[in-house]
């Protein structure tokens, strides 16, 4: 029978049913998978020293032959067995407890290469040289050296499997199979960055000769990670840009009055990514755009500017927000924002009440609504549009990654601006959003003052309260941000919302106006304490992380968060952003005591930096990208082999490369194979 990598594993010499089921604990079904399955970490023992001039303690290798094997009783369950090997040099004993079946193993005269430390207990109680445990291969004539007197690959490893067998049995698959391994990467590519072949990539993964033969098969197989992801993304980006968009005409007038109306000026940045989407806008093609900017960078009025465009070319804007408080708020923005405009604006959230969901449907479907403002609900069976021009997404990453996709099926291919606040690392935004076009907001309005950031602990409260009673005495108002609603007896000494409201209401703070807000409060209620912080009737607003994303209250210029030990660093910048957004100069305190390690280091970060990107970056470090994101994330679940964090170059090149290749009409003819394995790539999101 003609072999394939696609074979079952079993077919390898030394695997039997048994060892096929351990396997595929491994995620290990096919002989592919085997040969995929690479070493978590190396170990280098191909240094082959001399016992003689070798030191006691130090870790070595030595290549020796069996002078006599000693099996020694030392108590009912205590057996000993000593082998004595020979260099030449001078001779080491091996010791093995409770192994007795090992004594079969060696024989006088047998060739070894054995690694281990010379036992510095045993060398000054017996003056012995002698390696507790070594690891030990023997040396036949035909058998490949696999444990040791090599670069050793380590293995992680499940029940019932052992770094030897799984060695051994890597090595008969390469035996047998490697010759099948065919090069998928165009050779132009191989060339320019000098990557070895596919073959001897795997090869070099597993038993590399030297760490630059391993090095540069990991970069080969890292890249072309990247470069497969890359292609696809890529693939489907161009897909939806050929859909046969909506033209969008400019329309200065609009734009002008616009602009004129609004109190400020645009920052550059601003400018420039406006001019991004309205080039999008403007074009055949269907835009699909990422608009990326720190906390309060002002992505509404680059989201206001947009869909102004669409209304005013008679389409329908549509701009979805996470949660009801921040549609709710996006919602009086927009009205402000385009008060001057005779449109049709409605906010529709799950609490609209049937009768007056019907008359908004309705009027959704006739197209007597201009401008939509909602939260999931704008998504929801049944509801259709007139004709959607533009939809934006704010804060999208609370959104599910196959909303996004879901949203392309809605309407006629109408454009789509993504808008994020979660400063993803450039790398991470490459990989989760490849098929986006990316705009960065990257620049603060002016005047805006750094937000002072302070770690206090507990014992520092009453002068923090003080210092927040001056604030507000001078008119500025605050937030407290608290890890828990209600106390809880699992988790003694967090502060909770609750509790806290009720202490300082009664302690403190009883001549100032608090608020409590959290999530089980009633959306109606909510929305009444959030206008009436709005309008300056409360002093502070005592919270969970419900704030965490978007609210935009210009006077409010002091967070203290309570636990901050608790929260992420993105967590903890989202939060922060609440405050910082108008003139005055704003403070972050975060109440900690005492914190970990880990802990400590977030919350000086935080001290430190008031740039989200940095943040995302240390954040990306310390987490990994799969707790970065908290969800299971295509592209970056699936890397075996690259690292997001160290990798980052490649990824790069491999987007230009990928580039490259997509730019041209029919690509999928030139490069059969690599169409045929993006096509084979398991769509997730
Ligand atoms: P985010 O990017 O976090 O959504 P917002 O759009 O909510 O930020 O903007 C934050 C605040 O900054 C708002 O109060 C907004 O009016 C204001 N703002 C936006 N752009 C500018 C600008 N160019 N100059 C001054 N203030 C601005
Ligand atoms: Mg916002």
């Amino acid at each position: 029978m003609k072999q394939k990598l696609s074979d079952e594993v079993q077919f390898i010499k030394g695997v039997g049913p048994r060892w096929a089921e351990r396997l595929s604990k491994l995620g290990i079904k096919t002989v592919r998978d085997l040969l995929y399955y690479f070493p978590r970490e190396y170990e280098d023992r191909s240094q082959i020293s001399q016992i003689k001039y070798t030191a006691v303690g130090e870790q070595a290798n030595f290549k020796v032959e069996v002078l006599k094997t000693e099996y020694q009783k030392i108590r009912y369950n205590l057996d000993l067995l000593r082998v004595t090997f020979s260099d030449g040099t001078d001779v080491v004993n091996g010791i093995w407890y409770n192994q007795s079946y090992l004594s079969e193993q060696f024989e006088k005269g047998d060739q070894y290469i054995i690694s281990g430390k010379i036992s510095e207990k045993n060398w000054r109680k017996y003056k012995r040289k002698e390696i507790n445990n070594p690891v030990y291969e023997k040396l036949d004539s035909d058998a490949s050296v696999l444990n040791t007197g090599r670069i050793v690959p380590i293995y992680s490893l499940t029940e019932g499997i052992t770094q030897r067998r799984l060695r051994r049995v890597i090595a008969n698959a390469l035996k047998s199979h490697a010759a099948l391994i065919e090069e998928q990467l165009p050779g132009s590519i191989l060339k320019k960055y000098n990557f070895p072949d596919l073959k001897t990539s795997i090869l070099g993964m597993h038993y590399p000769k030297n760490e630059k033969h391993q090095k540069f098969s990991r970069r080969r197989l890292a890249f072309e990670e990247f470069f497969y992801l890359q292609l696809y993304a890529l693939e489907e980006k161009k897909k939806y840009n050929e859909l046969q968009g909506i033209q969008h005409q400019f329309k200065a007038e609009e734009n002008k009055k616009f602009l004129s109306e609004l109190d400020f000026e645009l920052t550059d940045a601003q400018k420039r990514v406006n001019l991004e989407i309205r080039r999008d806008m403007e074009s055949k093609k269907t835009m699909s755009r990422l608009l990326q900017g720190d906390v309060g960078s002002g992505k509404t009025v680059v989201a206001a500017l947009a869909l102004l465009q669409t209304i005013a070319n008679g389409f329908q804007g549509i701009f979805m927000a996470p949660t009801e408080i921040l549609a709710e708020q996006h919602f009086l923005n927009f009205k402000e924002l385009l008060s001057d405009f005779n449109y049709n604006i409605i906010l529709l959230t799950g609490s609209v009440k049937t009768a007056a969901r019907k008359k908004i449907e309705a009027d959704i479907e006739t197209g007597k609504t201009d401008l939509i403002i909602g939260t999931h609900a704008l998504f929801q069976e049944g509801l259709n549009y007139n004709n959607p021009g533009l939809i934006v997404i704010d804060e999208q990453h609370r959104f599910g990654v196959e909303q996004r996709h879901s949203l392309k099926e809605k309407g006629d291919s109408p454009d789509l601006l993504i808008m994020t606040a979660t400063p993803i690392p450039r790398s991470m935004a490459m990989l989760i959003y490849g098929d986006l076009d990316l705009s960065v907001i990257d620049e603060m309005p002016p005047g805006r003052k750094e937000i002072a950031t302070f770690w206090r602990r507990e014992n520092r409260r009453q002068q923090i309260y003080s210092f927040l009673k001056e604030k507000i005495a001078a008119g500025r108002q605050a937030y407290i941000v608290c890890p828990l609603i209600e106390e809880s007896e699992e988790m003694p000494g967090l502060v909770s919302a609750e509790e806290l409201f009720n202490d300082l209401k009664s302690g403190f703070f009883k001549e100032q106006k608090l608020a409590l807000i959290h999530s089980s409060i009633a959306a109606a209620e909510k929305k009444e304490i959030m206008e009436s912080f709005r309008e300056g009737k409360i002093d502070i607003l005592v919270a969970t992380t419900v704030i965490e994303v978007g609210v935009d209250v210009s006077n409010a210029s002091i967070m203290i968060i309570e636990n901050a030990e608790r929260f992420g660093l993105a967590q903890l910048h989202q939060l922060r952003g609440r405050v910082g957004r108008g003139r005055h100069q704003s403070y972050c305190i975060l109440i900690s005591d005492p914190p970990g390690e880990d802990a400590a280091y977030r919350l000086e970060i935080m001290c430190k930096s008031n740039n989200g990107f940095l943040i995302a970056e240390e954040d990306l470090k310390m987490r990994g990208p799969g707790e970065f994101f908290g969800t299971r994330q295509h592209g970056i679940d699936d890397l075996k082999v690259a690292s997001l964090t160290e990798d980052q170059e490649l990824l790069v090149k491999a987007r230009e490369e990928a580039q490259l290749i997509v730019k041209a009409d029919n690509w999928q003819q030139h490069y059969k194979k690599l169409a045929k394995n993006i096509s084979e790539i398991e769509l997730k999101i």
